[in-house]
């Protein structure tokens, strides 16, 4: 039984949802770009069942695009936040653009992550 604050740090590290020590994508790092959202069939340590039938669905990119899109409008909020008394809400808006495209990467991963961790139901 996980408590909460380890539950995030194990979808923030891509650890397993049962055991939180075996990695869940087969590379640490997203490098490179075109396998950063290839998972491991099972958990190498609790052999848990990572890999499954719905996560190549059709939906899966829509609801990670959905997960993506939630995480940058609580980004947009806390910048919003931090630059509202100052009336440089443009300036704001393009950082924060500019941020959330450079860390596209790591959002599509953290979204795959939270979409395993919430949506598939394991048996
Ligand atoms: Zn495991």
């Amino acid at each position: 039984m996980f408590d909460i604050k380890t539950k995030v740090l194990n979808i923030l590290r891509g650890k397993c949802p049962k055991c939180g020590k075996g990695n869940i994508y087969i590379h640490k790092s997203v490098f490179p770009l075109s396998k950063m959202l290839t998972t491991v069939d099972d958990c190498p340590v609790c052999g848990h069942k990572i890999k499954s039938g719905e996560e190549n669905a059709p939906g899966i990119n829509y609801a990670v695009s959905v997960i993506v899109y939630a995480i940058a409008v609580i980004f947009y909020a806390c910048v919003w936040g931090i630059t509202y008394q100052d009336n440089s809400f443009i300036y704001a808006f393009l950082f924060s653009t500019a941020v959330v495209i450079l860390l596209q990467p790591w959002l599509m991963r953290l979204s795959k992550t939270i979409y395993i961790y919430v949506l598939l139901k394991f048996k």
